[in-house]
């Protein structure tokens, strides 16, 4: 038996007999006391209605008649005269009836009373009744009744009570045998999950344990084994991603850089080397930015600022700054936004946003496309939409378009050189300023990226 089972069963068993003895305590002396009680309401029953055949007929014969009466019966008949000598006796006459006759006794009520009823250390209970003749006190009627008797009754009294109690006492134990295990049986289970999980073993097999504190219990869990196989699934890729990542232009670095080493290199093609060099350790550190973004948005301490900013402005100033990117690829770029639209955002990080989806419309669409962001609003919201014209992305990829690292053109091409984070940042930015963000794409035709942020009233 475990720990707790053990706790629990010997807690439950203390609760128990504590109750079942309290119970039968009180049951038991009820019993007895009531039987007593009966037992001396019908010896002095008994003498009252002896005295009643005596008064009725008060001679010799009369008291033959009486001893020979209880002298068949269990209990014993004295009659006295009113100086408490003895007359009659139905049987033997002993020390301890002696003791009780020669007692004391002041005016006796005419229904009689109790002489002794101490049934546990006297040989006898008894009653007595005066009894009357021509209205003059002629007597004494004492009854007697062995407390043998009485004492094997409540000896097959007691023996009764003992064998209810064990009965009741196995019953106990057996009920607290099965609540027991009932009870500590998931706990215990629960306990070797939680065990397994700390281990790192996420396999964690619980059977559904019902709508109650315990079935809850199992289902967090449940849920918290699958939180962190996939926590472990995610930095596990997050780890195999990176290295992939820094390896590619680290070997074009390295690589460029033991050529560029070469006294009998020429000059023109060093310089072009050195800037292959140059150029990959710009993406390097751009990556590096980004994941130190990426991991201070995870870790919750990225701080935004929020403000109150009117959006058109807002996103007309970005694309001015934008403008020549577009230009110079021959592209075009508009925004349609003449409303008064206020939202709460953070300036700088809103601008990464913007920066980032534009950035890709530009990277990803051929030259004389056209770029497009709009505003609409609905409800509340504000709804922001940024379009190219650009090759799209294949249905396939859509869905872990926002993965870190994800790029829908695997071999990383060096002229669009991008490393997969832009879109992962832009959902976490948004997600901090309680935003949304959806995609729209069609392969050959375009993209478009669907923004929603509440609006300020
Ligand atoms: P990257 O730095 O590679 O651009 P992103 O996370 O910004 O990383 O984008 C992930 C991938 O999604 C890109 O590699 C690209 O294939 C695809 N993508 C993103 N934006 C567009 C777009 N506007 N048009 C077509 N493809 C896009």
């Amino acid at each position: 038996m475990n720990k707790i089972s053990l706790k629990f069963g010997l807690w439950f068993l203390g609760a128990m007999l504590i109750l079942e003895m309290s119970l039968f305590f009180f049951l038991h002396t009820s019993i007895v006391d009531s039987r007593i009680e009966e037992e001396l309401a019908a010896l002095q029953a008994r003498g009252n209605s002896h005295r009643d055949v005596l008064e009725d007929s008060y001679k010799e014969e009369t008291f033959h008649h009486i001893a020979v009466m209880e002298a068949k019966a269990d209990t014993e008949v004295i009659i006295t005269d009113q100086n408490q000598n003895i007359i009659i006796t139905s049987s033997k006459f002993d020390n301890e009836e002696q003791k009780i006759i020669t007692k004391e006794i002041g005016k006796v009520p005419r229904d009689g009373e109790i002489m002794e009823n101490r049934w546990k250390s006297e040989k006898y209970i008894s009653t007595i009744t005066p009894f009357k003749i021509n209205q003059n006190q002629k007597g004494y009627v004492y009854m007697f009744r062995s407390t043998d008797q009485i004492q094997s009754l409540i000896s097959r009294l007691n023996h009764h009570f003992i064998t209810g109690a064990i009965m009741i006492l196995t019953l106990i134990i057996i009920t607290i045998l099965f609540l027991s295990k009932a009870l500590t049986k998931p706990l215990i289970r629960m306990k070797l999950a939680t065990e397994k999980l700390s281990k790192g073993d996420f396999s964690v097999n619980l059977p559904d344990m019902g709508d109650d504190e315990l079935g809850e219990l199992s289902r967090s869990i449940k849920i918290l084994a699958e939180d962190l196989k996939h926590l472990k699934e995610e930095r596990n890729e997050f780890l195999a991603s990176i290295s992939h990542e820094l390896r590619t232009p680290l070997t074009y670095i390295k690589g460029y850089a033991d050529v560029s080493r070469r006294k009998d290199i020429d000059e023109t093609i060093r310089d072009q080397y050195l800037s292959i060099i140059f150029e990959e350790t710009k993406k390097l550190s751009d990556m590096m930015k980004d994941l130190f973004d990426l991991a201070k948005l995870d870790k919750n301490t990225f701080v935004i600022d929020r403000m109150e900013v009117e959006l058109c402005s807002f996103l007309n100033s970005i694309c001015e700054k934008m403008l020549p990117a577009f230009t110079e690829k021959g592209m075009e770029l508009a925004v349609e936004c003449k409303k008064n639209v206020n939202v709460l955002i953070d300036p700088m990080r809103f601008e990464q946003v913007i920066f980032n989806l534009l950035d890709n419309a530009i990277k990803y669409s051929e030259p004389h496309a056209k770029t497009s962001i709009s505003v609409k609003r609905d409800k509340g919201m504000v709804l922001l939409i940024i379009k190219d014209e650009g090759r799209g992305i294949p249905k396939g990829d859509l869905p872990y378009i926002f993965d870190r690292f994800y790029r829908v053109d695997k071999s990383r091409s060096r002229d669009t050189g991008g490393s997969g984070l832009g879109l992962s940042i832009v959902k976490e930015l948004l997600e901090a300023h309680e935003g949304t963000i959806e995609i729209k794409s069609e392969q050959g035709k375009g993209t478009a990226f669907f923004i929603s942020l509440k609006e300020l009233p």
